[in-house]
């Protein structure tokens, strides 16, 4: 029994801490799909295995099942990759792409505005201040 993570990430690496380098893709992000805790390592001389970190350290979980660490890689990007190539995940993106370029020119066209009206007011403060004599 094994669940991963929803999309709640740790943030981390945005809060200054050094990001953790390890040799498992997958470590901290499997967790135990009968108590939660997250999945560890555990290895024999030919492979690795994800178990329990709550039966690993304090036998406190009855799930006693392991996963191969190379199978559950392979099942995982594959379906990611499935995931992530499918016409609806790419025409997700696509019009995300659209809505952010949409919200850019939006946002730059407001900034242009912006700076014309405020030349604007400028030349006319300054044609004001021609006209009745007190240049600066
Ligand atoms: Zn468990």
């Amino acid at each position: 029994m094994v669940s991963a993570p929803g999309a709640s990430a740790t943030g981390r690496a945005s809060q200054g801490a050094r990001p953790v380098r390890n040799h498992y893709a997958l470590s901290g992000l499997l967790r135990c799909g009968h108590c939660g805790t997250p999945m560890v390592i555990t290895g024999g001389s030919s492979s690795s295995y994800y178990v329990c970190g709550a039966v690993k350290k304090r036998q406190t979980c009855p799930n006693r099942k392991s996963l191969r660490e190379d199978t559950a890689r392979a099942r995982i990007f594959d379906a990611l990759e499935q995931r992530f190539t499918s016409p609806a995940a790419i025409g997700f993106l696509r019009q995300a792409i659209v809505d952010e370029l949409k919200r850019l020119s939006s946002s730059a066209n407001a900034e242009v505005r912006e700076r014309q009206e405020r030349l604007a007011r400028t030349e006319e403060r300054r044609l004001l201040s021609l006209r009745s004599g007190s240049v600066q």
